[in-house]
């Protein structure tokens, strides 16, 4: 760093110190994301590993997923909730670059994911798009992408509006909801092989198994999961 890099840098840190995005404490360096104590804390899940692990276990019996992980436990109220939420609707996207080094770092060891060809982030609906202004999974696929030196593509799966048809009969009103419904770019989509799909948080994983029915349902492609966090 050169010195008046160093001063600006210190200057930026004195008006507008970083917070930690789990506890909200000052952090002097504002390069970190978390302080020293969060990142000790973070409930990580150690599982990018082992087969059979929890977040594959969420997709069993209903579709085929090779491989699956999650960085983080996710607990209600707990720190990685902060994180997320920061994440999501404070503008906080670094925190999905920060993740994505992470996992990533444990991924690129791990010969389980050594094959992935494509990085494809769970798309938003445009709407809410629109309204957040950012795919909060884009910057942590991004990260991964780079990590497992695999293309990163946010065109090619895209989440359907949901389409509200209103029919007037008399006085009722009826909408029609398919607010879960992907559509494919399956031309470009079939000159890869493994695909890592990812997303921030799952729970039961029906988004992330409805994105993997359409991408296999429309290519031959292999499909992979990789989370920020899992609902414990
Ligand atoms: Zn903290």
């Amino acid at each position: 760093m050169t010195g008046a890099v160093k001063i600006i840098n210190d200057l930026q840190n004195l008006l507008f110190p970083a917070s930690c995005l789990c506890c909200k404490a000052l952090i002097p360096d504002s390069s970190q994301f978390i302080c020293v104590q969060c990142s000790h804390q973070l409930p990580l899940t150690a599982f990018t590993d082992r087969e059979a692990n929890p977040c594959e276990k969420i997709f069993f019996g209903r579709v085929p997923i090779e491989q699956a992980t999650s960085l983080l436990w996710y607990h209600k109220n707990g720190p990685v909730q902060h994180l997320i939420h920061e994440l999501k609707y404070h503008g906080r996207q670094k925190a999905g670059t920060f993740l994505g080094n992470w996992l990533g770092e444990e991924m690129k060891t791990s010969p389980r994911f050594n094959n992935i060809d494509l990085v494809i982030p769970m798309p938003l609906q445009k709407r809410r798009h629109r309204k957040r202004g950012y795919n909060q999974t884009d910057n942590f696929a991004r990260a991964l992408a780079q990590h497992l030196e695999a293309p990163f593509r946010n065109d090619l799966l895209i989440r359907c509006d949901t389409t509200s048809t209103l029919t007037h009969r008399g006085r009722k009103t009826r909408i029609f909801d398919a607010s879960q419904s992907f559509e494919v770019i399956s031309e470009d989509l079939r000159s890869y092989r493994h695909v890592l799909l990812t997303d921030d948080v799952v729970t039961t994983g029906t988004t992330l198994e409805s994105a993997a029915r359409v991408i296999k349902k429309y290519s031959d492609i292999k499909v992979s999961i990789a989370t920020m966090a899992i609902t414990y």
